[in-house]
């Protein structure tokens, strides 16, 4: 009782909304619990096809395919597209999945340095050699809550005669004029070829990942990505979720509008107390810190006073690089921002991270 959650992805607050609620209701007693097949087989409903063509047309892209989860849209697209003789060139520090993803495809990899624009260059002039290549980038980094330079991207890309993927889970709903993402927010919506992104975070939270961009390459997806071809179908309340969630997001950007506000009040208000708050302008807001150890003491003192925030420290973030991430939502009241910077502040000043 009493306490406020700092960490979690629910960006918009859609996974507590009661239309977002009701619409899983609704869906899961029309459509049942679920499908008990894969997509191909008979796990296929109208509200699958349904959500495709709204996610498609929320990114106005050509189409769209869902997926389990969006480690699972990582995990089956890279193998799907490139063979032995093309390359991916893949930003040092992106997501697990995309990691993963990679390796197991047969191109050739390359991996620069975060967002060095100048590496980035240097090995899409190696990769030149190769038939096709894919840069791929997270939009928005989770640990940091720093943009990839999308811009910058996509004219080497063109340079260099690449395609560009990004995986926008930390982006979709809410970065963006319209909340579209982050190739929104920097202007290049029609340069990036592929975007992979989740419904378990802004998008109602509860689970499910997709993929969206050009026809040709959804429909090899459906042929030839393994967790779309041997995985569940999304089960219809998950579906239902998400739907009213994108209804809710196409509909107005008040939601999104009013958690950039409160980022802005929680980013002043933490550095004009003297923390570094890591990141621009995005509700992924990390207090360095620097020690593991003050790191965790802090978190565990800030549930002392109701606020739940969780300490990050190496293996997750580089050596000395610890911190507590605060993510902020649509859901936080302005006391609630309040309450969680004088919280950190009392902590701070207690263990030593302010004077
Ligand atoms: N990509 C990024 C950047 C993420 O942060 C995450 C989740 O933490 C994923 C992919 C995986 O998303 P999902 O939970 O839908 O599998």
């Amino acid at each position: 009782a009493g306490i406020i959650n700092f960490c979690a992805n629910n960006y918009l607050g859609l996974s507590s909304h009661p239309e977002v609620i009701r619409a899983a209701v609704e869906a899961l007693e029309k459509f049942g619990a679920g499908l008990s097949s894969v997509r191909f087989i008979c796990g296929t409903q109208s509200i699958h096809k349904d959500l495709e063509e709204k996610i498609a047309r929320f990114h106005q892209r050509e189409d769209a395919i869902l997926y389990a989860s969006c480690f699972d849209a990582n995990a089956g697209i890279f193998e799907a597209l490139l063979t032995p003789e093309d390359a991916v060139l893949s930003d040092e520090l992106n997501h697990a999945s995309i990691i993963d993803g990679i390796r197991l495809c047969k191109a050739n990899k390359y991996r620069y340095k975060h967002m060095d624009m100048q590496d980035l260059e240097t090995k899409l002039q190696e990769a030149q050699k190769h038939r096709l290549r894919l840069v791929a980038t997270d939009g928005a980094f989770s640990m940091d809550g720093d943009i990839a330079p999308l811009r910058e991207i996509c004219q080497l890309a063109q340079k260099y005669d690449a395609l560009v993927f990004i995986d926008e889970c930390h982006a979709t709903g809410f970065l963006g004029p319209n909340g579209r993402g982050t190739d929104e927010l920097l202007g290049v919506m029609d340069k990036i070829t592929i975007i992979n992104s989740t419904l378990g975070k802004a998008l109602g939270g509860a689970a499910g990942g997709y993929t969206t961009g050009p026809k040709p390459l959804i429909d090899l997806l459906r042929q030839r990505s393994r967790p779309y071809l041997f995985s569940n179908s999304l089960p219809p309340a998950v579906v239902g979720c998400a739907s009213k969630a994108l209804d809710l997001l196409m509909e107005s950007n008040a939601i999104a509008q009013s958690m950039a506000a409160k980022t802005q009040r929680f980013r002043s208000k933490m550095t004009a107390a003297g923390f570094t708050i890591s990141g621009k302008d995005h509700p992924i807001c990390p207090v360095m810190l620097g020690d593991a150890r003050l790191a965790s003491v802090m978190a565990e003192d800030m549930l002392n006073r109701g606020i739940y925030v969780i300490g990050f420290s190496y293996p997750v973030v580089p050596k000395g690089k610890a911190r507590i991430r605060v993510q902020i939502s649509a859901v936080h009241s302005d006391e609630d921002i309040d309450r969680c910077v004088e919280a950190f502040t009392e902590v701070g000043r207690k263990h030593g991270a302010l004077p």
